[in-house]
């Protein structure tokens, strides 16, 4: 594929808040890699969507939260494209709601291996590829966390809200590492987003559920976060770095 324009990976762009940023970065000039874990139709639409648009775009396969997933996505992106320029570690999970004292050992397990060793292991390679301290041309990353770092979802899933926690820590201390290596490192904390990830929780009507203790009363879109990540990602944020941005409505 053509070197010309910027590389862009999303993790988890294959639905939700992931595709509209795969969508909004094409549009804005990006070539965008569409990672997903397992449902290659969504995120064969998103890259179906991009090339009709006139943008460029590929899929690729691999789970985050594994080892060999990892190498995938990795080895793939490099055989496509010959550089990387910014990252979005988009793809999460939360668990159905329980207590703290009924989650189990498994469930934590899953959880941090795929929100926060997985983003923390894609910043590595991203890292690898972008600082000038390795050669690269610097580049942006962006990290998706949640209102729930701060409000702590007690009684629904502390453990998310702890992954999410960590990711915070994350990009304060990456931001301040990397910052005279021409790399930006931000989080956008998204509020109750209406998307497929209330349903995977067993709560499918959670983001209509919840409007009324939303300041605005209504549910965000996945293009209102997306914006906000494709300002972190651009030159209009070339001073902005170790940032979180509340995209919540106000919640
Ligand atoms: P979603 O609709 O459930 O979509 C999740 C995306 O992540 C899908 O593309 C999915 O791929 C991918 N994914 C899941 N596990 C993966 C893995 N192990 N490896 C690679 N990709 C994986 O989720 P969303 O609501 O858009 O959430 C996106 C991010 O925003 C998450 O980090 C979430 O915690 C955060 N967030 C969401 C909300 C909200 O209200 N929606 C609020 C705050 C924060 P497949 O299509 O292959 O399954």
């Amino acid at each position: 594929m053509t070197t010309l324009h910027p590389v862009l990976l999303v993790t988890g762009g294959s639905r939700g808040i992931g595709a509209s940023v795969c969508r909004l970065a094409a549009a804005s000039g990006w070539q965008v890699a569409v990672n997903y874990a397992a449902n290659a139709a969504a995120a064969e639409a998103v890259v179906d969507d991009i090339r009709g648009a006139g943008g460029s775009a590929v899929a690729i396969e691999g789970d985050v939260g594994t080892e060999a997933g990892l190498a995938s996505i990795f080895s793939a992106l490099d055989a496509t494209f010959s550089r990387l320029d910014g990252l979005v570690n988009n793809a999460g999970i939360v668990g159905h709601p329980a207590r703290v004292d009924e989650i189990s050992v498994e469930r934590l397990d899953r959880m941090f291996a795929v929100n926060v060793i997985g983003s923390i292991r894609c910043a590595q390679e991203a890292v690898r590829r972008m600082s000038t301290r390795h050669g690269g041309r610097g580049g942006a990353i962006v990290n998706i966390s949640s209102m729930a770092a701060v409000l702590g979802s007690a009684g629904q899933y502390v453990d998310y809200a702890a992954t999410k926690g960590a990711i915070e820590s994350f990009t304060t201390g990456l931001a301040r590492e990397v910052a005279a290596e021409g790399i930006r490192v931000n989080l956008v904390r998204p509020g109750i987003i209406d998307t497929d990830i209330h349903a995977s929780g067993g709560l499918p009507d959670r983001a209509r559920d919840m409007a009324t203790a939303i300041p605005m009363q209504r549910p965000g879109t996945p293009d209102e976060v997306a914006q906000s990540v494709l300002y972190l990602l651009s030159d209009a944020a070339s001073y902005v770095t170790g940032a979180a941005l509340n995209v919540s409505g106000g919640r």
